[in-house]
């Protein structure tokens, strides 16, 4: 069966970084069978160059017959002055929504070998793995009424309504129990039960959900404890599930305990697991075109798209593990390269996507 994979480079460093990842494609093919058909499109400034708009029908009707989307990055100086709604970042909210990608995954890994880029000590985070579920379709981000308006008093006030429905929160819930069952059986649950009633919800239906999981151990935490912890005693954690704004912002400060914003992958997924996966980084203007963009944050979204889409572990262990054998062998990109030793080699982006995919290929082949 020919699985459809429809690749969106984008802007800045993306195209650089895209380039490497459709040799990898290419290779699970011609190496393990994997059969596939890759489709190109644009999104963001790319497709208001040719376009006029950041997400073009037709990249969305592509977008929507793929059985996954891999997506480089979008934006860059040259659309800053756009208005809000026509901006190449308003491509990336139309592909979630039109997608229906409900859920968010974001790892925090910390390869061993780069322990020294945290900013916390390497102990608390040498082999840091942990998996954060955020719902992103629905809560305060989307509840209605939103708005600004002014009270009889003729001051003005802001507001936006923190709204969840119960099948909203059983359907991420269900998922967070799934890929705790799938790793390491800890399910701990965010929220802020103690003063917001739609979180009490949460709490009582993730509870209720969890009836189903007997085999995973369901924590519930607050968001204020969870925030600490997590830079406390981060490998604590398997997998957190919480929804939309907390997730936002504990996600943002689980990546930085890794240090390295060009090794981070993410995925977001549809009921069905159809999903779009990116690296979590930008389109890092200032280095785009100099070969200095670091591909592993793209190349592992590649193995969550083999995991998670195409349920192909070995094939998703294999890239991971190509990835963990450069690092031993001291490459590094320059932004992972700071406090580093001896014995290391600092390669530029096309060097590094070379070696990974050569050791693909040999752990493909021994397989
Ligand atoms: P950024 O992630 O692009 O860059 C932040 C810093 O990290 C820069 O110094 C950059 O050089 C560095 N960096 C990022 N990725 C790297 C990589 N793979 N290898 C080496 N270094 C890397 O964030 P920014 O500078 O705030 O944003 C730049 C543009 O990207 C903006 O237009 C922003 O809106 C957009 N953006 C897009 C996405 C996305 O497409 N998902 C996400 C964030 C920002």
């Amino acid at each position: 069966m020919s699985r459809k994979i429809l690749i969106l480079p984008g802007d800045g460093i993306g195209p650089e970084v895209m380039v490497h990842a459709v040799r990898v494609l290419e290779l699970a093919r011609d190496r393990y069978g994997f059969d596939l058909e890759v489709e190109h499109a644009l999104v963001g400034g790319a497709a208001i160059d040719a376009h006029g708009e950041p997400l073009p029908e037709a990249t969305l009707k592509l977008a929507k017959a793929a059985d996954a989307v891999l997506l480089g990055a979008v934006g860059g100086p040259k659309w800053d002055a756009l208005p809000t709604a026509q901006r190449p970042e308003r491509g990336l909210l139309g592909l979630r929504s039109g997608l229906e990608l409900f859920a968010n995954l974001r790892p925090a890994i910390l390869f061993p070998q780069l322990a020294q880029a945290s900013s916390l000590k390497p102990e608390l985070v040498a082999g840091l793995d942990i998996l954060i579920l955020r719902e992103l379709t629905g809560g305060i981000y989307f509840g209605e009424p939103r708005g600004i308006d002014v009270d009889p008093g003729g001051n003005r006030r802001g507001f936006n309504t923190y709204v969840y429905s119960e099948p909203e929160i059983r359907r991420i819930a269900r998922l967070g129990f799934e890929l705790a069952g799938a790793r390491g059986k800890r399910l701990c649950s965010v929220d802020k039960a103690n003063v917001l009633e739609v979180t009490a919800l949460w709490r009582e239906i993730v509870e209720d959900e969890g009836r189903n999981f007997p085999d995973i151990d369901l924590s519930h935490m607050y968001v204020d404890n969870a925030a600490m912890q997590l830079v406390r005693a981060p490998k604590q954690f398997d997998v957190i599930v919480t929804g939309n704004m907390f997730g936002d912002i504990l996600s943002d400060v689980a990546a930085m305990l890794t240090g390295s914003l060009g090794m981070l992958p993410s995925a977001a997924l549809d009921a069905s697991s159809k999903g779009m996966y990116e690296p979590v980084h930008g389109s890092a203007p200032d280095i785009a075109g100099q070969n200095l963009a670091n591909p592993l944050a793209t190349l592992l979204s590649i193995a969550m798209m083999f995991r998670y889409t195409f349920a192909e572990a070995h094939l998703a262990a294999s890239l991971e593990g190509a990835v963990g054998d450069v690092l031993d062998a001291g490459l590094r990109t320059r932004d992972i390269a700071q406090g580093s030793v001896d014995g290391i080699d600092v390669v530029g982006t096309d060097a590094m996507a070379d070696a990974v995919i050569a050791g693909f290929g040999r752990r493909l082949e021994a397989a």
